[in-house]
């Protein structure tokens, strides 16, 4: 299945009836009145962190080069119609659960995204969405954000060095100053969950140490950190392709947790053990000790914060074997 399953996913299932399913299915976008309301019963809620999922918005009009995101779901924000949100959140339990609205990129439209904010202040909802660093220009939303319930905007900071944001052609991100939307955030009461990725070619060997030292000094509350997976379709893939740098199709290794192509400054080894080498140092007890202190929180803040922390924990075990050594660091000879 390609691109949005909405438009086939019905054909896929009758094939799939009559035992005559086809190598693949192309979907196309869909139109914002037939995003579905998920039926979200089917899943079990103590078996999970949450299940009160939903999508404000898909597609991002940004365009960075390494985003698999706007592979499928395109560069035109396409709004969820506000009935639909609405009812859709009213399906939800009330186990108070954190919600997670899982958009591309929250503020598409801020002027959209505004009015939706309002009419969320009435679900009294604790919840965290992506969104990118464009909010720094827009304070009253930040503040419209908190008070409809954000918990924690996840940040794609992807780099320190403008060098690197340009040749991601992320531009966006240059204008606009990390410690200063990190700091205005905190002065709403979100959390800032911040993502960086690792072995773009202007990138050295400091940038692992630099860039754990810079999360803790500007007090990102959840760093996260990867190595670059050029994901297929994708530009940074078409240039990597071109220069024969892919080291593999096999599309089970594009996880995040494998070097699949060829880095410039360093090799695939000692790109995977950079990024264990930063989760290590951000998700150390000292520095989850760091975080918990730097300033004050309520008892649910205090908890999410432990949680998270406690993930970053998980996932720096679970990747463990695949960072550090070479087990996924394909051959670049
Ligand atoms: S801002 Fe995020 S979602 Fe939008 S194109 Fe860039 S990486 Fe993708």
């Amino acid at each position: 299945m390609l691109g949005e399953a909405e438009h086939v996913w019905e054909r896929i299932l009758s094939d799939a009836e009559k035992d005559e399913l086809q190598s693949s299915y192309k979907g196309a976008l869909t139109e914002p009145e037939y995003f579905p309301i998920p039926d979200l019963s089917i899943y079990k809620k103590y078996s999970f962190f949450t299940t009160k999922l939903a999508e404000i918005v898909r597609g991002c009009p940004h365009n960075c080069r390494f985003c698999g995101a706007t592979m499928y779901s395109g560069r035109k924000y396409r709004y969820k119609k506000l009935e639909n949100l609405v009812k859709e959140i009213e399906n939800w339990d009330n186990s108070g659960k954190i919600a997670h609205f899982t958009n591309t990129n929250l503020i598409a439209s801020p002027k959209k995204t505004r009015e939706i904010m309002n009419r969320l202040r009435d679900f009294n909802l604790k919840w965290w969405s992506p969104c990118s660093v464009d909010i720094l220009d827009h304070e009253d939303l930040i503040k419209s954000v908190a008070e409809a319930g954000c918990m924690v905007l996840q940040f794609g900071f992807d780099s320190l060095s403008k060098e690197t944001l340009k040749s991601m052609n992320k531009q966006f991100n240059i204008r606009r100053d990390y410690r200063t939307l990190i700091k205005k955030c905190h002065d709403y009461g979100i959390e800032v969950s911040g993502s960086f990725i690792f072995g773009w070619d202007t990138d050295t060997k400091d940038v692992f140490k630099d860039t754990v030292e810079f999360s803790k000094d500007a007090d990102i509350d959840f760093p996260v950190y990867f190595p670059l997976t050029p994901f297929p379709g994708t530009d940074i893939y078409n240039t990597y392709l071109s220069q024969g740098r892919i080291l593999t199709n096999d599309w089970s290794k594009y996880n995040w947790n494998t070097c699949v192509y060829r880095p410039k400054n360093m090799s695939g080894e000692e790109l995977l053990n950079g990024c264990y080498y930063a989760f290590e140092e951000s998700y150390s007890t000292r520095s989850i000790f760091h975080r918990l202190f730097s300033r004050p929180r309520g008892f649910k803040e205090i908890m999410l914060l432990l949680f998270i922390s406690a993930s970053g924990k998980f996932v720096k075990r679970f990747s463990k074997p695949y960072w550090l050594g070479t087990k996924n660091a394909l051959s670049s000879s």
